[in-house]
């Protein structure tokens, strides 16, 4: 078990579709290995890091470039990004990332969540905060 997790469940008309949508919330050092703890910092990404989904253990390799790269684009349908934007910590888009995508293996909708840090457009580093995952297929 997550040691943080929790669980939302949306009623309502307007939100039918997302009815007992589950969330949970993952600390980065319970799905992520590879990341650098330091002076004043945690759970950074140097290098490469490894997601392994924890609804079917499927393992997706990041490097640095993947965040570097994010623009914010996500595969997700309209309501379910509102749902996850609902977990995520409202920063200034400089300051904040997300990665979202589908678990390739159980499809699990997922979004990695980090801080960027911009030391005067020198370096950049992501330290991931947390990471979203909701229900994905069960698996044969
Ligand atoms: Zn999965």
């Amino acid at each position: 078990m997550p040691r943080n997790m929790l669980s939302l469940k949306r009623t309502g008309a307007a939100a039918e579709m997302a009815k007992s949508v589950v969330i949970d919330h993952y600390e980065p050092e319970a799905v992520m290995r590879g990341l650098l703890d330091g002076e004043g910092f945690r759970n950074r990404v140097a290098g490469a890091c490894i997601y392994t989904c924890p609804r079917c253990g499927h393992r997706i390799r990041f490097r640095w470039r993947s965040f570097y790269r994010a623009d914010g684009r996500s595969p997700m349908a309209r309501q379910l990004r509102r749902i996850l934007d609902d977990f995520t910590p409202e920063l200034p888009a400089d300051e904040q990332g997300v990665v979202d995508f589908h678990c390739p293996t159980c499809q699990a909708p997922t979004r990695i969540i980090f801080s960027i840090l911009d030391y005067k457009k020198i370096a950049y580093h992501f330290d991931i905060y947390a990471v979203l995952v909701g229900e994905g297929n069960p698996q044969k």
